[in-house]
């Protein structure tokens, strides 16, 4: 059977990996699934021999892994990204299992880079950090224990990821008449830090007492998967509110 195509899209996130042979067990599991691009956030101990025994013949995929000082690197150029957690959080995000997730995911890969994001082996992901995704992926488990070792989680979800590739002809693909691309990670995160100064400039949102209300914009538009035309749409939006803002402030003085 001929590999399945645009895997080469899939990215595996490592966030703060205390563990260099999970980092080669990660290897391995994406070797074997057929997934190549691996980027570690800040690990503590890399490049490390244990990495490399417990990666045993997929050593090129960490010899050809991205080493990044900040969460925000490793996702910048991806369309979509999913983050995995144990638990619940306080703000529930759209939440989905893994096969779900990767019905979801296959149908995008030839558009643009999807990031699979993964914790740290005591504490998961931040919750800023699982704010910054538009899907939340948990593994079902037994409730006795819930936290399966990071190499497994991601075996999981790269071996769904397999399947669903395998299975998906990718004609089903709901975005593939779209006539604009979706924006990227990065350009989201401008028109929030716009939004955030407009909604100040309003005097809507007061610094001193911000609430949730940039959580819960966040994960509105997270629903919504923005693309560049609408990302430039809100900017411009934002851009003449904060203009008549300035004018009613110049009348008032
Ligand atoms: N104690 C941490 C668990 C860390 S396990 C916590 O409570 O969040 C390390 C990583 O493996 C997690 O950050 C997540 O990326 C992945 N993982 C472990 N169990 C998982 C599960 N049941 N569902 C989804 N991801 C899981």
């Amino acid at each position: 059977m001929t590999e399945p195509a645009f895997l080469s899209n899939a990215r595996i996130v490592l966030i703060n990996t205390s563990h260099p042979g999970n980092i080669g067990a990660v290897a391995r599991a994406m070797k074997n699934m057929g997934i190549s691009d691996l980027c570690l956030v800040a690990p503590q101990q890399y490049p490390h021999e244990r990495a490399v025994w417990r990666a045993a013949s997929a050593v090129d995929i960490l010899d050809n892994a991205t080493v990044v000082e900040t969460f925000e690197e490793a996702i910048a150029d991806c369309g979509l990204v999913v983050g995995t957690s144990a638990r619940g959080r306080r703000i529930p995000w759209p939440l989905v299992n893994p096969r779900v997730c990767a019905e979801k995911i296959v149908p995008e890969l030839p558009q643009h880079k999807v990031a699979l994001v993964f914790g740290r082996e005591d504490r998961g992901m931040t919750n800023e950090e699982l704010q910054r995704c538009n899907l939340h992926v948990n593994i079902p488990t037994s409730e006795a224990y819930s936290s399966l070792n990071l190499g497994m989680a991601v075996q999981v979800l790269c071996y769904e990821l397999r399947m669903a590739a395998i299975a998906d002809s990718l004609t089903a693909d709901e975005m593939a008449e779209w006539d604009t691309r979706l924006a990227t990670n990065d350009e989201v995160e401008r028109l929030f830090t716009h939004l955030e100064q407009t909604l100040i400039d309003m005097e809507f949102l007061k610094p001193e007492a911000p609430k949730q209300l940039m959580n819960r914009l966040r994960r509105m538009y997270s629903r919504i998967r923005l693309d560049d035309l609408e990302v430039q749409m809100m900017r411009g939006i934002l851009s003449t509110t904060q203009k008549w803002v300035q004018k009613a402030r110049d009348n008032d003085t």
